[in-house]
C-alpha cells in the first residue's frame, strides 16, 4: 500500500472513477457525500454520508484522511476552508470560490486577455429589460448550475415579461455565440511549468447535457494549438494542482471563447480511461498526491456516448460489447429523465 487516505467530497459518478483510479494506484479512498444513495460508495473503501456544513462529520472525515480534494463545485466555500485548516485541500479552496462563480470566473478569463462571449451581471428585472444589446442571450445563476440548470434562454425583449425568473438569485447574462462546434480541454498541472495535456476533445450537447465526446476534434490547427495555449495559461495563473478542464466555443466564423472552466475532472474526459496511458482521474490523483508525473501517451482514437436516463435498460439486460466498447454503469439506483445513468466508450 502507498499509505495515502485520500479524501472526496461528493459522491457522484466521477467520484466513483476517482476511487477506482486510485485503486490502482494503492491509494485507500473515502468519500463524503450529502446523499445517502450516492454511487460512488460501491467503488470507494469507506462513505461518510452527511451534510456539507456537519461540522462534527468534517472534522472526523479530516481526521480519517491524508489529503482532501472534490468531485464537483458547489461545495460550500467555508467547508472547503474549515477543511483546509486540517489537511491539504487541493484544488485550492480560493480557486473553487473563483470558479464556481460565473461573474468571478469570466472577469478573471477576461483579465487574462481570453476571450469569453459578452456578458453582464443582472440582479433584477428592472435590470434586465434594457439589455436587448445581449439578446439573443442566456440568463444564468452565477452560482450553483449545472447540465443547464438555472438557465434561461431569451431570445427577445418582449420574452422577459413571459418568463417566470426567479430574482432571489443573483444572474449574469451572456450573449448567445453562433456555436460552429463546443470543445475541451482536459489538463493536469503538477506544478510550475509541470502539466500533462489532453488533446482537444469535441462535445456534442443536447438540450445543455453533454451528449457525446470524440478525439480527434475536427478543428484547425490554429484553434488546435490556440485552445491549448489558453488552457496552460489559466492552469499557471492560477497555480493550480490536480486536473481542470476548459470548455470552449467556436463560432461560425472560427473565433475561440472560453465557455468555462471546471476545477475538476469533467465528463467530456471520461474517454481518457481507455485512450490514453494516463486517464484524467489517475493524473488528478497522482497531481494532488504529489506522486510521480508520467509522460502522457494517446493510445488510440475514441467517441465516448453519455447513457441518459432509461437508455441504461438495455445495457443493464444484455451488456454484450465488441473488444473496443467500454461499457461503465456508474450503479445509481434511481432512474430518472436525462440522469447520468453510464456511458459507453468506443477505441476508433
Ligand atoms: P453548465 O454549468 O450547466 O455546464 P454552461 O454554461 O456550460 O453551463 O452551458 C451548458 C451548455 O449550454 C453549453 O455547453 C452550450 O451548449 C450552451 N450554452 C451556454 N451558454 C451559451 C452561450 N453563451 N452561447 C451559446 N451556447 C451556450
Ligand atoms: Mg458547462
Amino acid at each position: 500500500m502507498s499509505g495515502i487516505t485520500l479524501g472526496i467530497l461528493g459522491g457522484g459518478q466521477l467520484g466513483s472513477m476517482l476511487s477506482v483510479a486510485a485503486k490502482k494506484l494503492n491509494i485507500k479512498t473515502i468519500i463524503y457525500c450529502d446523499d445517502q444513495n450516492a454511487p460512488s460508495q460501491n467503488f470507494s473503501d469507506e462513505f461518510i454520508f452527511a451534510k456539507y456544513n456537519d461540522k462534527d462529520k468534517i472534522y472526523e472525515f479530516a481526521n480519517k484522511v491524508d489529503i482532501i480534494t472534490y468531485e464537483f463545485e458547489n461545495i460550500p466555500f467555508e467547508t472547503l476552508n474549515e477543511l483546509n485548516k486540517l489537511k491539504t485541500v487541493l484544488p485550492k479552496p480560493s480557486i473553487n470560490r473563483l470558479i464556481q462563480h460565473r461573474l468571478a470566473e469570466k472577469d478573471f478569463i477576461n483579465k487574462l486577455n481570453i476571450r469569453t462571449t459578452r456578458y453582464v451581471a443582472v440582479e433584477n428585472k428592472e435590470q434586465l429589460l434594457p439589455l436587448g444589446d445581449f439578446l439573443p442571450g442566456i440568463l444564468k445563476t452565477t452560482t450553483m448550475g449545472y447540465d443547464g440548470k438555472g438557465q434561461y434562454l431569451i431570445n427577445n425583449v418582449e420574452e422577459i415579461n413571459s418568463l417566470n425568473i426567479d430574482f432571489s438569485k443573483d444572474y449574469i447574462l451572456e450573449k448567445l455565440v453562433k456555436l460552429k462546434k463546443e470543445i475541451s480541454v482536459i489538463i493536469t498541472r503538477f506544478g510550475n511549468n509541470k502539466y500533462g495535456i489532453y488533446e482537444p476533445i469535441e462535445n456534442i450537447h443536447e438540450e445543455q447535457i453533454l451528449k457525446s465526446s470524440k478525439i480527434p476534434a475536427e478543428i484547425s490547427k490554429k484553434l488546435f494549438d490556440q485552445s491549448k495555449e489558453w488552457s496552460i495559461q489559466i492552469a499557471e495563473e492560477l497555480k493550480y494542482i490536480g486536473t481542470l478542464c476548459i470548455e470552449f466555443f467556436i463560432d461560425r466564423n472560427d473565433n475561440l471563447y472560453v465557455n468555462e472552466i471546471a476545477p475538476r475532472v469533467h465528463n467530456s474526459g471520461h474517454l481518457t480511461i481507455n485512450a490514453y496511458n494516463v486517464s484524467q482521474f489517475e493524473n488528478h490523483i497522482r497531481s494532488v498526491c504529489s506522486l510521480e508525473q508520467v509522460l502522457l501517451k494517446k493510445i488510440s482514437n475514441a467517441e465516448m456516448i453519455n447513457i441518459l436516463g432509461n437508455q441504461i435498460i438495455p445495457y443493464r439486460k444484455n451488456p454484450k460489447l465488441n473488444d473496443n466498447q467500454f461499457l461503465f454503469d456508474y450503479l445509481k439506483k434511481d432512474i430518472k429523465e436525462k440522469r447520468k445513468m453510464g456511458h459507453l466508450t468506443i477505441l476508433k
